[in-house]
């Protein structure tokens, strides 16, 4: 790509920008007995009677020794909703700048865009599930600032091939967002351990998947030091709770856990998919690179009631572009799945 700076792309207000100063933002790490008394807070203890860290350094080293990138490249935000609200906040001008994404993909793109007053141009996959790349850089101009790629991709589960993605990064000249929210459950590597070679990259991952803590909204995002420093300037002081903060630090430090459930759904979902092949109203079962599968069936409105009926919910994704009749499958617990399938079985 051409020489690339970041203030050729981010919104004049924010280049401007003078952060609020919390009452914490001032005291650095001093050693010894503080008395705190800065901040009106209730002094008696309780566990959560102080403001958290606003720059949660505890989760942030714990994640930077396991991923290993630096915590200088590390934003973490309330869910990754809110990492990808900040990026639309960063760098789209409301009512002039544009995005791309390539449905069929995550809704909170489009949604997103949609609150910040930004247009949303569709390139839609190609029936491979794969990104045109060619129709995606014809789309693309100065006020296309955003170009959301989803890898492993949802609803479609399958990842997009790396020659793909790495020609988008380096000739896209807005920024380019990997989604990973899938990414501990695929075969493809992380792009985090790329962004030193592509400056207008960032990548996002999440706590609510493969780590098991939807419940707790910790989302993660790793870019450049100069991106994540203008994301930290925009980001609501306090945007990550203590009690976020100690649960997820909790989960980080047991890793193996992790990986043993991962390995468990991945199995589970391999299992899975070959009994839905077994499925005589079962069209297409597509290849998954995550913890759900796309399954296109003779009529997904019936199937989805049927379903429903029987005391079971899955996604009905029929109303996506290339996924007509398509439903999508969450892989459970083994004894989950296989209620499913002696479900699905019986219809
Ligand atoms: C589930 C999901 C997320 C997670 O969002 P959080 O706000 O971190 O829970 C992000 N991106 C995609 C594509 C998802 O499917």
């Amino acid at each position: 790509m051409k020489e690339f700076n970041i203030n050729n792309l981010l919104r004049d207000n924010i280049k401007n920008l003078k952060p609020y100063s919390s009452a914490r933002d001032e005291y650095k790490e001093v050693s010894g007995d503080m008395v705190f008394l800065d901040a009106n807070e209730n002094p008696f203890q309780n566990g959560v009677n102080r403001y958290p860290d606003p720059q949660q350094l505890k989760v942030k080293t714990q994640l930077s020794q396991l991923k290993g990138i630096s915590p200088e490249h590390i934003l973490l935000g309330n869910g990754s909703d809110e990492v990808l609200d900040l990026i639309f906040r960063a760098f789209c001008e409301p009512n002039e700048d544009k995005i791309i994404t390539l449905p069929p993909t995550y809704g909170m793109y489009d949604v997103l865009a949609n609150i910040n007053a930004v247009e949303n141009i569709v390139i839609e996959l190609e029936i491979d599930f794969q990104p045109n790349v060619d129709d995606i850089l014809r789309a693309a101009n100065s006020q296309t600032k955003l170009l959301f790629l989803c890898s492993p991709n949802n609803p479609t589960a399958n990842s997009f091939e790396s020659e793909i993605i790495e020609k988008l990064i380096t000739s896209f000249q807005g920024i380019v967002i990997i989604d990973e929210a899938y990414i501990d459950f695929s075969s493809e590597k992380s792009w985090i351990n790329r962004l030193q070679e592509f400056p207008n990259l960032i990548v996002t991952q999440t706590l609510s998947k493969a780590y098991g803590m939807a419940g707790i909204r910790l989302g993660v995002c790793y870019a450049s030091e100069g991106i994540i420093s203008i994301l930290n300037r925009i980001k609501p002081p306090y945007n990550v709770n203590e009690l976020t903060q100690l649960r997820a630090l909790e989960r980080l430090s047991q890793p193996e856990d992790v990986s043993e459930e991962i390995k468990r759904i991945i199995e589970q979902r391999d299992w899975f998919i070959s009994e839905l092949e077994k499925i005589s109203f079962v069209q297409i079962v597509y290849p998954s690179d995550a913890n759900f599968v796309l399954v296109k069936v003779d009529d997904a409105n019936k199937r989805y009631s049927q379903l429903i009926n029987k005391g079971i919910v899955v996604r009905n994704r029929t109303n996506q572009p290339l996924c007509e009749n398509c439903l999508r499958f969450t892989v459970g617990t083994q004894m989950e799945n296989i209620k499913l399938i002696k479900a699905l079985k019986g219809l």
